[in-house]
């Protein structure tokens, strides 16, 4: 009974499939793997992670699932790894078998070829990784909060799970996980996986993934990390050193999963635990599924820049549960849970901060897109022979935002809330690309709600540079106080002690410092940081928003604390445009080759990378 039921079930959803006219994905240029001929679907890793040998060391064993008939060979990616052999599981025992490695590709690494018999259902390789894996960071003690141990993670998106592992590496595929992981005994793995809260000292760890998910989303980190549970379905990973703090900053993790589910249906990963990352974390956060990583830049006291966790958990339904089938379409993943971000917003703290983080990104949008080269603004990017993660600026998020703001607005919350709904539900454990988007929102809103939007208004925003005329333009009327008072004081109207900066948020302080005037003067900066402080803020973004405003307008006076906060944070975010605009104006060329020395060495190789080129750049 059970079983007929299920091949009812099962016809139906071919029949869905055929109904909605999808099209086979375009093939994502990004990986060397065939996926489209044999595909893994599940892998297992045993392998040890290495402290002093910087290197994550043992065998991957890919379960095959063939596609075509005749295969005799699995084509995996790899990038500096260190392949001794593999082997096929011929009957009960294992054999060895034929590998070749091929060159280096610049983007995509180094095509392994292995050959396999059309009936092959397992392989293994055995390999490691090299110290200087892009997608792993190696972080000494001095490196950590504690000081006393070494601490490792990895960061896999885009492509860079294959510097760490042998893998088809392409979003447009899924696997279910396992993993046996050996560490020192003072050092706790972790995985995206299920974790044991307990720690035992065998040194040896097991791990399981059961859902299916694209290879960016594997992740890994070791160090001295102890656990604290936050609620129910919550809890905190971190250094003992961050433990508290961030538990007491991210406490309302709980009411964002409920708002969530509220709008978007069940959260389907059991547990959403953060752990928190030392500083050099190049990212605001990773959304690795179960496990989200985060930077502690956002622990700023007072849960101003919690977003970030509305972020990670947004990706649950964005891009780890529905995921873009290459990178061109990251735009599917990111601009969704930009806009799902800021409904948890709205729902947890209320239409007023929502608005103006709304109005925040659109400004940082808006100023992003006078510098970025034309093609790059368009949602559905090229990037073919390029690193996906060049594709990574405010165009795919806050963009991607704007668009499904726009559709909000013109078919209303309610129908838009139960699209995006039936989007996730429909796409559960799927990817998806630009040009199946494109089919199914024409069916399922569209053409369901006709007269509203035309699909040239969607093709535009997706396929068209810059932003349309009919983008939406977050006003906030909190901010609109803001450019009074300040209007006032720059008009001397009004003394600084004067305006009511005690009860402005972050963001109003944020948009305060982003929208004094270009000809303000080293004066009146001094006077701001004499009445404020802004200069010493503890909190990451206001001291960002103020040490680039200050570069920009030759403000020596914040240059000790530009130092210290270049060489303290590796968040690529935070510390990007403070090296281009040293690099982009006058007399900065030393300081900024003195300080990015000192500090290079504590950088992930990603911001290393990015860094590196704005230097080279500069040179040419
Ligand atoms: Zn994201």
């Amino acid at each position: 009974m059970k079983y007929i039921l299920s091949l009812l079930l099962m016809s139906v959803t071919c029949f869905s499939t055929l109904a909605a006219k999808s099209v086979p994905f375009e093939r994502d240029w990004h990986t060397f793997s065939n996926y489209q001929t044999v595909v893994s679907t599940h892998v297992h890793l045993d392998v040890k992670v290495d402290f002093n040998s910087k290197q994550i060391a043992g065998f991957i064993e890919h379960q095959l699932k063939a596609l075509k008939s005749d295969v005799n060979q699995l084509v995996v990616d790899t990038r500096d790894l260190d392949i001794h052999k593999a082997e096929i599981l011929h009957g009960e025992t294992w054999v060895s078998t034929d590998f070749k490695l091929g060159d280096k590709d610049k983007v995509r690494g180094s095509k392994l070829t292995i050959a396999i018999k059309p009936n092959t259902q397992k392989v293994r390789i055995y390999y490691n990784s090299r110290p200087e894996a892009s997608g792993l960071q190696w972080l000494t003690p001095v490196q950590t909060a504690g000081k006393k141990h070494p601490f490792m993670f990895s960061q896999s998106q885009a492509i860079h799970a294959r510097s760490w592992m042998p893998i088809q590496d392409t979003p447009g595929m899924r696997v279910t996980y396992s993993a046996k992981v050996k560490t020192d005994k003072s050092l706790r793995p972790i995985m995206s996986a299920t974790n044991d809260p307990k720690w035992d000292d065998k040194g040896e760890y097991h791990f399981e993934m059961p859902q299916p998910i694209p290879t960016y989303l594997i992740a890994i980190a070791a160090g001295n990390i102890h656990y604290k549970k936050m609620s129910k379905q919550t809890a905190i990973y971190a250094e003992p050193e961050l433990l508290e703090a961030s538990a007491k900053e991210f406490e309302d993790t709980q009411a964002m999963i409920d708002a969530s589910e509220k709008l978007y249906g069940k959260y389907r990963w059991t547990d959403y635990d953060l752990l928190i990352l030392p500083p050099s974390f190049p990212f605001g956060g990773m959304e690795n599924p179960r496990l989200s990583f985060i930077t502690p830049t956002v622990i700023a006291g007072d849960k101003s820049l919690v977003s970030l966790i509305a972020h990670e958990l947004a990706h649950s339904w964005s891009g780890n549960l529905v995921t873009n089938a290459t990178w061109r379409d990251l735009w599917l993943n990111e601009g969704f849970t930009s806009y799902v971000e800021n409904r948890i917003m709205e729902e947890v703290f209320g239409k007023r901060r929502a608005i103006m983080e709304q109005a925040l990104a659109a400004q940082g949008l808006d100023a992003e897109l006078v510098d970025l080269p034309r093609g790059d603004t368009i949602l559905h990017v090229e990037i073919e022979g390029r690193d996906p993660d060049d594709a990574f600026s405010g165009v795919p998020y806050t963009k991607g935002q704007l668009f499904l703001m726009f559709l909000e607005s013109k078919f209303g919350r309610k129908n838009f809330d139960v699209f995006l709904r039936n989007y996730f539900d429909t796409h559960a454990f799927q990817s998806i690309d630009t040009k199946n988007f494109l089919i199914y929102i024409e069916k399922n809103l569209v053409n369901k709600h006709p007269g509203k939007v035309s699909m040239e208004q969607i093709v535009t925003w997706i396929k068209e540079p810059m932003l349309p005329s009919n983008a939406p333009k977050p006003r906030s009327d909190a901010f609109a106080n803001v450019q009074k008072n300040m209007n006032a004081w720059l008009a001397n109207d009004l003394a600084i002690k004067q305006m009511p900066s005690k009860e402005w948020t972050v963001h109003e302080w944020l948009y305060f410092i982003n929208n004094l005037p270009e000809n303000i003067t080293l004066a009146q900066l001094a006077e701001l940081d004499k009445q404020y402080n802004l200069t010493q803020s503890s909190n990451n973004e206001i001291a960002h928003a103020w040490l680039l405003l200050s570069i920009n307008k030759g403000n020596k006076a914040v240059y000790e604390r530009l130092e210290d906060y270049l060489i303290s944070i590796g968040r690529r975010k935070l510390i990007v445009p403070l090296y281009r605009a040293l690099i982009e104006t006058n007399g900065n060329d030393q300081f900024a080759k003195r300080v990015y020395k000192i500090a290079r060495p504590g950088y992930h190789p990603l911001a290393q990378g990015t860094i590196d080129n704005l230097f080279n750049k500069s040179a040419n």
